[in-house]
């Protein structure tokens, strides 16, 4: 629970503040843009809510945050705000909020299918959301994009006996009994509509969902930023620099309209553009960037 002796003295006055166990992962920002703001690398309220609409957005954010690093002075009514998880992103596709501090508050998503519903990494195993995925459908398999965003993949597994794919390269302790261990640096047709491509780099073991040739899971290979980039990071690349290059190259060849990052921002674009934007993080990464 967020503590207003430890709140930020930058937060605008009023009813919604931000602590300094603020870890900076960006979520706030993306679901409230209109009341939460970055500043020296971490989060603050800089607008207070004042419409009903602006409430329920800080409230979805404050349900998100992996740290509970938001706050309010009274105690709000949150029922609208976890109802609203998980939020649809496109079709069939939803983003799960509630983000777990066991992987930096990284963000998982949902898909809705007939063949099973899928659960691309792990968010917070709660109540509220294990409620709002039970009357989804449940989840049927859980892909795991690399070893540092599977949070509670233990807990979900329990729960809805749904099978965990991660790639051999990045088992750990923790993973050691996933269903599903994938290896080498080949694409895998997983299902009709669902390849599975390694991309080492960021890790040995990474790998991206491609769902129907137009959304890309992407972990912490790839993701968007505020101007409407592609980005990849050499800071955040823990194994392997030369590979994370060829990895992305690799995704030259792979047609996809959606990014759906771990960490960043989603990017939507037709296929040619984001091949377009691909290259551009190409030169980018190229030039040391
Ligand atoms: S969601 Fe929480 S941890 Fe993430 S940036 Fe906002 S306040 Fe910080």
């Amino acid at each position: 629970m967020a503590r207003w002796q430890a709140r930020r003295t930058e937060n605008a006055p009023g009813e919604f503040f931000v602590d300094t166990s603020c870890i900076d992962c960006d979520h706030c920002r993306q679901i409230a843009p209109s009341v939460f703001r970055a500043h020296r690398g971490q989060a603050i309220v800089f607008h207070q809510p004042e419409s009903p609409q602006e409430r329920l957005r800080a409230q979805m954010a404050l349900v998100t945050c992996p740290t509970a690093s938001i706050g309010t002075l009274r105690k709000q009514d949150l029922r609208a705000a976890i109802a609203a998880f998980p939020e649809p992103i496109s079709e069939n596709v939803y983003f799960c909020g509630f983000a777990s501090e066991r992987s930096f508050g990284a963000s998982s998503y949902l898909i809705v299918r007939p063949q099973g519903n899928v659960l691309v990494d792990s968010p917070r195993f709660t109540k509220p959301l294990v409620r709002r995925l039970e009357a989804m459908g449940g989840v049927a398999l859980m892909f795991l994009t690399h070893r540092d965003d599977v949070a509670d993949h233990e807990k979900f597994h329990r729960h809805f006996g749904c099978r965990r794919v991660l790639h051999r390269a990045d088992l750990t302790r923790a993973t050691r009994d996933v269903e599903i261990v994938l290896a080498g640096r080949d694409p895998i047709l997983l299902e009709d509509d669902l390849l599975v491509i390694p991309t080492p780099g960021h890790t040995p073991g990474h790998q991206v969902l491609l769902y129907r040739e137009r959304y890309l899971f992407s972990g912490d290979h790839v993701w968007g930023n505020e101007r409407g980039e592609l980005v990849a990071s050499r800071r955040v690349c823990w194994y392997s620099r030369e590979e994370q290059m060829r990895s992305l190259e690799r995704l030259l060849d792979v047609r996809f309209e959606w990014v759906l990052p771990g960490h960043g921002r989603r990017l939507h674009a037709s296929a040619p553009n984001m091949r377009v934007l691909l290259r551009e993080c190409l030169a980018r990464l190229a030039l040391g960037g």
